[in-house]
C-alpha cells in the first residue's frame, strides 16, 4: 500500500464497490466515465476539484479529432462547447499561402471539460477528493481517500494529466525524451471578433533563428485569441522580452498580418507552458492502466494531443475493459494488451515522431535539413507564384476575350 498526503475534505456518498474507478476528471478519465457509465458499468470518477478550473491547455481540434468525438457519441456535447471555424487564412514566407476550407473547433479547456462533467450520467457523479493510499494487485484495487472514504475497483485508471502524485505513489516513472521541447503562449488579441480581417489566420515562422512555429489566430465565441509555439524556453531572454511587450514582437516577427489583426494589440496576460516530450516506464502492473498525458506527453504543435487522449479512451472502452471485465482477475499480462494494442501504439509513435519532426525542421541548422527547408520553401514560392499567376490571368480574361 502507498501513502500520499491530502487534506480532509467534505464526506459524501461514494459507491464503494466498483468495477472502474478512475482518478482524474480531465479530457481522458471524463471521457472514459461517460462511456462506460452508459454502458451499464460501476464506476467512480474522482477528482480534486469539482470544477475544472481554466488552464491553458488544447484550445482546438480538427474535423478528424471530431470525427473520434462523433464514433464515441460524444460529438453533440463536444459541439456545444465550441466556436466552429473555416476558411483559415495561411502564411508561409512572408505571404498568403493558402486558404483553407477544413473545419476547426476552438473552445476555452475548463468550460469543455466542465461541459463534459455535465454529461456525466447520473449515476457516475463525481467524487471530490484527494488520493491519499493506493494500493493494486492481481484481483482488487483500493484507494482510500483523504476523508477515510474507501473505494473498492476491480481496475484502476490513472488519468491525472501532468500531475505526478499518483504516478509517484504507484511506483510508475516518466522517461523524459525532449526537456523543454517548446513552449505554448496563449493571449487574447484586442481586437472584436467582427473586426479581424481573417475568420482565422495561422502565421509560420521564416527563419530557423527565430525558433516560431507558427502563431495561429482564432475566434473563441466572440473574442480572438492567440497560440503561438516557439521552440524556447521559459528562462530565454525572447520569452521574457515576448511576456513583457507581445505586441512589438508580434509586429516584428509577423508584419504582414499585424494590421488586419488589430496591430496585434493584446487584452489578456500572456500564459506560457512548457512542454516535455515524455512517456512512462514501470507500468505494466496488475491491476492498473495509465492513459492520456498520465501515460505519455507529446507537443501542441502538431495538434494530436486531443486526438491521441481519445484514442486511448476508444480502444479501451470498446475493445479492452469489456473483454477485462468478462474473466476473473486484473493481472499485469491481461493489462498489457492495451499498451500493445496496434491502434494506440501507432498514435503514441506517431505524436511523438511529428512532435519531434515540427521542431527539427524549424531549428535545426545542419546540412541536411537546411536542404528540407530549402526544398520545401521553394516548393511553395512557387505554388505562392503559381497562384499569382493564376490569378492575373483570370482578371485579364475578359479584357481578352
Ligand atoms: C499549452 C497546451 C496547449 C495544448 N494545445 C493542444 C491543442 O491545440 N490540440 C490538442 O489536440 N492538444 C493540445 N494539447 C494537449 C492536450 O491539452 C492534452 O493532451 C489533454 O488535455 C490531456 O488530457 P488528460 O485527460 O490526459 O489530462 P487533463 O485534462 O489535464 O486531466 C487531468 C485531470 O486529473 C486531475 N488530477 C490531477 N491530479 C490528481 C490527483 N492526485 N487525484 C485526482 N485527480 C487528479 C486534474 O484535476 C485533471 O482534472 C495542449 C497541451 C498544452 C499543455
Amino acid at each position: 500500500m502507498t501513502s500520499m498526503k491530502g487534506s480532509a475534505i467534505t464526506a459524501e456518498a461514494v459507491p464503494a464497490e466498483v468495477d472502474v474507478a478512475i482518478i482524474g476528471a480531465g479530457m481522458a478519465g471524463t471521457t472514459l466515465a461517460i462511456l462506460l457509465g452508459k454502458a451499464g458499468r460501476k464506476v467512480a470518477l474522482i477528482d480534486p476539484h469539482r470544477v475544472h478550473h481554466d488552464e491553458f491547455r488544447a484550445e482546438k481540434i480538427g474535423a478528424d479529432q471530431m470525427r473520434l468525438f462523433a464514433k464515441l457519441d460524444l460529438e453533440e456535447t463536444v459541439m456545444r462547447h465550441v466556436t466552429s471555424v473555416t476558411d483559415i487564412h495561411v502564411f508561409r514566407l512572408g505571404q498568403l499561402f493558402a486558404r483553407e476550407q477544413k473545419w476547426e473547433y476552438t473552445f476555452s479547456y475548463g468550460p469543455m471539460i466542465n461541459g463534459l462533467r455535465d454529461a456525466l450520467p447520473p449515476q457516475v457523479p463525481i467524487t471530490v477528493g484527494k488520493v491519499a493510499e493506493v494500493s493494486t494487485g492481481p484481483d482488487l484495487q483500493r484507494l482510500v481517500l483523504a476523508d477515510g472514504r474507501v473505494i473498492n475497483a476491480r481496475l484502476l485508471v490513472v488519468a491525472t494529466g501532468h500531475s505526478e502524485a499518483v504516478r509517484r505513489a504507484i511506483g510508475v516513472e516518466r522517461v523524459e525524451h525532449s526537456k523543454a521541447h517548446s513552449l505554448s503562449l496563449g493571449f487574447d488579441l484586442a481586437i472584436p471578433r467582427g473586426e479581424c480581417a481573417y475568420p482565422a489566420v495561422t502565421c509560420y515562422g521564416k527563419r530557423a533563428a527565430d525558433r516560431v512555429a507558427y502563431l495561429t489566430v482564432f475566434p473563441v465565441g466572440d473574442k480572438m485569441r492567440a497560440n503561438m509555439f516557439v521552440y524556447r524556453t521559459v528562462a530565454d531572454q525572447w520569452t521574457r522580452d515576448f511576456r513583457a511587450d507581445p505586441q512589438k514582437m508580434l509586429c516584428e516577427l509577423m508584419p504582414e498580418i499585424s494590421a488586419q489583426c488589430g496591430n496585434f494589440a493584446v487584452a489578456s496576460p500572456v500564459e506560457i507552458r512548457q512542454v516535455n516530450l515524455t512517456t512512462t516506464q514501470g507500468h505494466r502492473r496488475n491491476g492498473v492502466v495509465f492513459i492520456g498525458d498520465a501515460f505519455c506527453t507529446t507537443c501542441p504543435t502538431p495538434g494530436v494531443g486531443i486526438g491521441r487522449v481519445m484514442i486511448d479512451v476508444d480502444r479501451l472502452h470498446s475493445v479492452h475493459i469489456p473483454r477485462w471485465l468478462e474473466t476473473p482477475g486484473m493481472a499485469a499480462d491481461k493489462i498489457g494488451a492495451f499498451y500493445d494494442d496496434p491502434v494506440k501504439v501507432a498514435s503514441d509513435e506517431a505524436g511523438m515522431r511529428v512532435s519531434f519532426y515540427a521542431k527539427r525542421i524549424t531549428t535545426e541548422t545542419g546540412l541536411e535539413w537546411r536542404a528540407r527547408r530549402l526544398r520545401n520553401n521553394t516548393a511553395r514560392q512557387l505554388m505562392i507564384i503559381g497562384r499569382k499567376v493564376r490569378q492575373l490571368g483570370f482578371r485579364r480574361e475578359p479584357g481578352l476575350a
